[in-house]
């Protein structure tokens, strides 16, 4: 099916197009528009005059689209999870559960944006600031080019397009290029739900290409990127002085005190470190276990590893299906292999079948091998052990990332130590370092991002705050 770029409220062919294939069936699914130089110039145009349009917009209109957005994905539940399985290999039940994410992402989006207000200033407070009434307002930011990645494509949308629309601005989005169907239903429905035109505008094609062209305009006042640490800091460096939001990659871990219930934690774990194949953000990478535990916990984790169901991302039952390209499976297998080569013992998994990686579990990791040290983003999660907690704190901030980490533990001074300690944007208590939901506030220190995600947080770094101050002498 030949998809079409959304321009200024107008559905346009380009000269060239990709062939898209999904990557479990290998079948083509799409022919997808690689926008020319002046096709993303004119989104860019059409997010910059519409800019008065999309901020003249009052709170209720603007809730009213996002609120319209949420029943229409409702009605197209299905679909929109058929729709990210086939292109991205997220075995159904996960892409529902994206569905649900999204449709709450958006709920949470029309809710903030009925709060969005700025505060008074006490100015007499000043020795000079006498008589004075003063305020302050958030306004619209712009022109909002939001760059998104493969693995949520319909929630890590709506995480930029959601605090968009709220705060009043225009957008041009340019999706990851293996996963652009999803944006494109978004717009038909956002076309359908009362989106001004031109305040939307969806460009596909090359990463380097589109996305330097929307980093370097003028005409851009914010560039929001979630995808990896290499593309965010070379977008930063470009960038020049509009607002640039980070949201980039980990190699989360967790650590399991001595005396915690494994029974709890294991099938918690294994969905942390395997859901998406491991292509999540927070996956559970890294597992520090209290050495006492070691050998209940891997037992246990192995035992539940391998009743996962493998197949079709298609078909409901399945737990784990291919990686997202056939190059990122050689990768990891590689990156396998240099863990048992360096001492590693792989207790499940291991190996390709049938276009797989099955899930994987190494047990004695050395801190400098890859699967450790770098984003693995695939199934695949080390398992140390460790003397005691504080010997995992030191393991877990001993990276280049900080998005989030997990601790499970019985003592209150000992979880609140470590949520002190933990060089991380966010610290679970009791659950697995994979835990989000969609209002809290996301994002890491670090390689891992400069901002936080969650709608109330977004829109704030998505409006500009304006001081107006009455002189009342
Ligand atoms: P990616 O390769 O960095 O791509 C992300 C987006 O950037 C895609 O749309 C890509 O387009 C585009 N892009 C590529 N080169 C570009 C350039 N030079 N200038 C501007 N844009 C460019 O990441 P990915 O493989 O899709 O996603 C995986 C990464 O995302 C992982 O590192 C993961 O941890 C991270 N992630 C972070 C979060 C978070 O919230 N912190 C959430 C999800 C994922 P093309 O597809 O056309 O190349």
């Amino acid at each position: 099916m030949k998809k079409k770029l959304y321009i200024n409220g107008e559905w346009m062919e380009s000269e060239q197009y990709a062939d898209l294939f999904s990557p479990y069936s290998e079948e083509k699914i799409a022919k997808i528009p690689q926008a020319s130089e002046e096709q993303v110039n004119a989104a860019i145009d059409a997010a910059y005059e519409n800019r008065e349009v999309m901020a003249s917009l009052t709170a209720y209109e603007r809730a009213e689209i996002l609120e319209k957005l949420v029943e229409l994905l409702k009605e197209n539940r299905m679909k929109a999870a058929q729709i990210i399985s086939l292109e991205s290999a997220k075995p159904l039940k996960f892409s529902l559960g994206e569905v649900d994410r999204t449709i709450e992402t958006y709920k949470f989006a029309a809710e903030e944006a009925k709060r969005l207000h700025g505060e008074m200033i006490p100015m007499d407070a000043a020795k000079t600031g006498a008589n004075r009434l003063a305020y302050t307002l958030r306004e619209p930011i712009g022109v909002v080019a939001a760059i998104t990645p493969f693995n949520f494509p319909l929630n890590l949308v709506a995480h930029k397009v959601g605090p968009a629309i709220a705060a009043g601005n225009t957008i041009v989005l340019k999706p990851a290029s293996q996963t652009p169907l999803s944006a494109y239903f978004i717009a038909e429905l956002l076309e359908e739900a009362g989106m001004p035109k031109g305040a939307l505008n969806v460009v596909t094609g090359s990463g380097r290409l589109v996305g330097d062209q929307l980093v370097t305009s003028e005409k851009v006042s914010m560039v929001t990127f979630t995808g990896s640490p290499e593309v965010g800091i070379g977008i930063r460096n470009k960038a020049g002085l509009k607002k640039v939001a980070l949201e980039l990659g980990s190699n989360a871990g967790l650590i399991i005190d001595d005396g915690v219930d494994l029974d709890k934690i294991v099938p918690k774990c294994v969905v942390g470190a395997f859901s998406n194949q491991g292509q999540v953000c927070i996956s559970l990478q890294r597992v520090y276990v209290h050495e006492n535990l070691l050998e209940t916990f891997t037992t246990k984790f192995k035992e539940a590893t391998e009743k996962l169901v493998l197949g079709d991302p298609m078909e409901e039952l399945t737990d784990v299906s291919t990686l997202i390209a056939g190059k990122e499976l050689e990768r990891a297998q590689a990156w396998i292999d240099e863990a048992e080569a360096g001492g590693g013992q792989v207790i499940t998994g291991g190996k390709i079948d049938n276009n797989i990686l099955l899930p994987t579990a190494i047990v004695d990791v050395s801190p400098h091998l890859k699967v450790s040290c770098q984003e693995v983003f695939a199934p695949i999660v080390i398992i140390n052990p460790i003397k005691n907690v504080e010997e995992g704190i030191d393991h877990i901030n001993d990276s280049k990332y900080g998005l989030q980490a997990g601790i499970f533990t019985k003592d209150i001074s000992t979880a609140m130590h470590a949520s002190k300690r933990l060089e991380v944007g966010g610290v679970m208590i009791n659950d697995i370092p994979t835990y989000r939901v969609d209002q809290m506030p996301y994002g890491g220190v670090k390689e891992s991002g400069n901002a936080r995600e969650g709608l109330k947080y977004t829109i704030e770094e998505m409006t500009e705050m304006k001081l107006v101050v009455w002189n009342q002498e």
